[in-house]
C-alpha cells in the first residue's frame, strides 16, 4: 500500500470553495473557486487506492483515477497530466461538468461512513496547472497518412475523434452549422458551469494540431452529404440531438413560451459578445420577468439559474416527479435553491394561460404510482388539485430528440432506430453505409460530454481500423 495515502481516516472531504451567493447570482462566472496544490494533494491523499477500482470502473473512460490521485498526492502534477489526458481528451471540461455524483464520486468506495475523493476537482487541477505550465501541447502526428477524413459536428464527440485521427496521422476536416466550435460545450452549456475561454482555448490547439474547421456549414443545406462523402475517405457523423420535445394542452402557442435550448443560445451569444436581437428585444431575456421553466434535466437547471443571473423578479421550476426522481444532477438542483430558484415538485402543467402573451401556467399535482417496466415511478395527477402560477416566461426544457438526418442528407439509406438515433454496428461504430461512422448523441440519444468524449474516441479508432484494411483497395485504385 503506498505511503502518503489512505488520509481519509483523518481528513475530511472538502470541494473547493463555492463563491459567495449574492456575487453568483449576478454574473456568469465559474462558481466554484480552484484548489491549490496544497489543498489538492491533501485532498487526492484520501484515496486509499483501491484494488478494484470502482471510480474507474464507472468513469466512462475509464480512467486511471487512483494512480493520477497518487502523483497529485505526492506533488508530481505533470506526470499526473500525462496519465490523465491519455484516456481523456479534455479533462478540464470533464472535471468541471461531469455529473460525478453519478459517475466516479458516486462510486467511490473510499470506506463506509467516509465520503468520496473529490475526483473531479481534482483531475480539473490538474489539467488547469498543465495548461498554465505550458504542458498541454498540440497532439502533431509524426507522419502524413495523406488519407482525409471528413466529421460533420463539432461537439465532444466530433472534437475526440478529430483529435485522435490527425495524432494518427489523417487529414481531419471538421464541419459544423455553427461559427464556433463546440458543440453544446459552447452554446449550450452556461458560462457559470464552464467558462467558454476553456472551450474556444481547446478549439486553438486542435487548430495548432492541424485539422481543419469549416464553419457555418450545414451539411444538408449549405453542402451536400454525397459530396462530402465524395471528398473524403471517411466520415463521421456527430451532429447531436436538438429537435425540443414539445409541450401541448391550450395556449401552448402563446408567445412567451420558449425552447430552452433558444434561450440558453442566446444567453450564451450574449456572454460572447455577439450581437443578439432576440436577447434585446427581451424576447428571450428574463430581466423582470416571472419565470417559469418546465422540465427536471440538466437544460432545465441551466435555464433557472441563467434567468436568476439575468434579474428575474421570480424562478420557479415545475416538475411532475419529486426531487428523488429528477434526472438531473443534486448538485445542481442545490446550487439553483442556493440561488433562490424555487421548486414546484409532483407539479406538471396542463393549459397556459394569456391573451397576447403568456400571463400564468395552469398546473396539476401529481403524485408517484407504481414503476413502469423500466423500475421508474409512473406519476399520476391528483383530482381537482388545480393550481396557477403567474409567468410572463415560460421556459421549455422537456428533453431533446434526433433532428431526422436521413431526410436532412438526402440519404434514405442510412438507417435510424425507433427513436430515429443513428444505428451503428456496436463493434465498428459504422452506420449502414460503408464508411460512415457515427457517435455521441446522435446515436445514444441526449447523454453527457463524457460519453460523448468516449464515443468519439471508440469511433476514431475503429474509422482507423477499417481505412486500414481499406488500404489495398484504395493503392489499387491510385
Ligand atoms: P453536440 O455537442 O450537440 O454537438 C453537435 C454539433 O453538430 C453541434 O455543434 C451542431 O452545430 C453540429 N451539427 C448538427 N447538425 C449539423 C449539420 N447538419 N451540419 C453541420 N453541423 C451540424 N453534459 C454533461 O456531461 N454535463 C453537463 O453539465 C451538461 N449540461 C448540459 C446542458 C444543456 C443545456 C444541454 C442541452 C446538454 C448538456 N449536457 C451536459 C449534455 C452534453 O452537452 C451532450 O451530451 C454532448 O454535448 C453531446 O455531444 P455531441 O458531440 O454528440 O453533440
Ligand atoms: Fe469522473 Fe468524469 Fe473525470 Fe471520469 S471523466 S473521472 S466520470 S469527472
Ligand atoms: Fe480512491 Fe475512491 Fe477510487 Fe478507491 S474508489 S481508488 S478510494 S478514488
Amino acid at each position: 500500500m503506498p505511503e502518503r495515502m489512505l488520509k481519509f481516516v483523518h481528513l475530511s472531504q472538502q470541494m473547493p470553495d463555492k463563491r459567495d451567493i449574492s456575487a453568483r447570482r449576478r454574473d456568469f462566472e465559474e462558481i466554484y473557486a480552484r484548489f491549490d496544490q496544497k489543498a489538492a494533494a491533501a485532498q487526492a491523499s484520501r484515496c486509499s487506492q483501491c484494488g478494484v477500482p470502482f471510480c474507474s470502473v464507472h468513469c466512462p473512460l475509464h480512467n486511471n483515477i487512483p494512480d493520477w490521485l497518487k502523483l497529485t498526492a505526492e506533488g508530481r502534477i505533470e506526470e499526473a497530466y500525462a496519465l490523465s489526458s491519455a484516456t481523456n481528451n479534455f479533462p478540464e471540461i470533464c472535471g468541471r461538468i461531469c455529473p460525478q455524483d453519478r459517475l466516479c464520486e458516486g462510486n467511490c468506495v473510499i470506506e463506509k461512513g467516509f465520503e468520496s475523493v473529490t475526483i473531479g476537482a481534482i483531475e480539473r487541477h490538474i489539467t488547469d496547472t498543465a495548461f498554465a505550465e505550458g504542458w498541454v501541447t498540440p497532439r502533431r502526428p509524426a507522419r502524413e497518412r495523406g488519407i482525409s477524413v471528413g466529421i460533420i459536428g463539432a461537439g465532444p464527440a466530433g472534437l475526440a475523434a478529430a483529435e485522435e485521427l490527425r495524432a494518427r496521422g489523417y487529414t481531419v476536416h471538421v464541419y459544423d452549422r455553427h461559427d464556433r466550435v463546440g458543440g453544446l460545450m459552447i452554446y449550450g452549456i452556461p458560462n457559470f458551469k464552464l467558462e467558454k475561454e476553456i472551450v474556444l482555448r481547446r478549439w486553438r490547439l486542435l487548430e495548432a494540431a492541424g485539422i481543419q474547421f469549416h464553419t457555418n456549414i450545414a451539411i444538408g443545406r449549405d453542402l451536400a452529404f454525397a459530396d462530402l462523402r465524395a471528398r473524403h475517405a471517411a466520415i463521421l457523423i456527430a451532429t447531436g440531438v436538438y429537435q425540443p420535445r414539445e409541450i401541448g394542452g391550450p395556449g401552448a402557442g402563446l408567445p412567451g413560451i420558449v425552447p430552452a435550448l433558444d434561450y440558453l443560445i442566446t444567453a450564451n451569444r450574449k456572454g460572447l459578445g455577439d450581437a443578439v436581437p432576440d436577447f434585446d428585444s427581451g424576447t428571450l431575456n428574463a430581466a423582470g420577468k416571472r419565470v417559469v421553466v418546465i422540465g427536471g434535466g440538466d437544460t432545465a437547471m441551466d435555464c433557472v439559474r441563467t434567468a436568476v443571473r439575468q434579474g428575474a423578479r421570480s424562478v420557479q421550476c415545475l416538475y411532475r416527479r419529486d426531487r428523488a426522481n429528477m434526472p438531473g444532477s443534486l448538485r445542481e438542483v442545490k446550487n439553483a435553491e442556493e440561488e433562490g430558484v424555487e421548486f414546484l415538485w409532483l407539479s406538471a402543467p396542463e393549459a397556459f394561460l394569456g391573451d397576447d402573451t403568456v400571463s400564468g401556467v395552469r398546473a396539476t399535482r401529481m403524485r408517484l404510482g407504481l414503476p413502469d417496466a423500466s423500475g421508474r415511478q409512473s406519476v399520476e395527477p391528483i383530482a381537482d388539485s388545480h393550481f396557477t402560477v403567474p409567468a410572463d416566461l415560460v421556459i421549455k426544457a422537456l428533453g431533446f430528440d434526433p433532428e431526422p438526418i436521413p431526410a436532412a442528407f438526402g440519404e434514405p439509406g442510412l438507417e435510424v432506430t425507433r427513436h430515429g438515433t443513428l444505428r451503428i454496428q456496436p463493434r465498428d461504430f459504422m452506420t449502414s453505409l460503408p464508411g460512415v461512422f457515427a457517435a455521441g448523441d446522435i446515436v445514444r440519444g441526449a447523454s453527457l460530454v463524457v460519453w460523448a468524449i468516449r464515443d468519439g474516441r471508440d469511433a476514431a479508432s475503429r474509422m482507423h481500423a477499417w481505412l486500414e484494411a481499406q488500404a489495398p483497395a484504395r493503392e489499387a485504385a491510385e
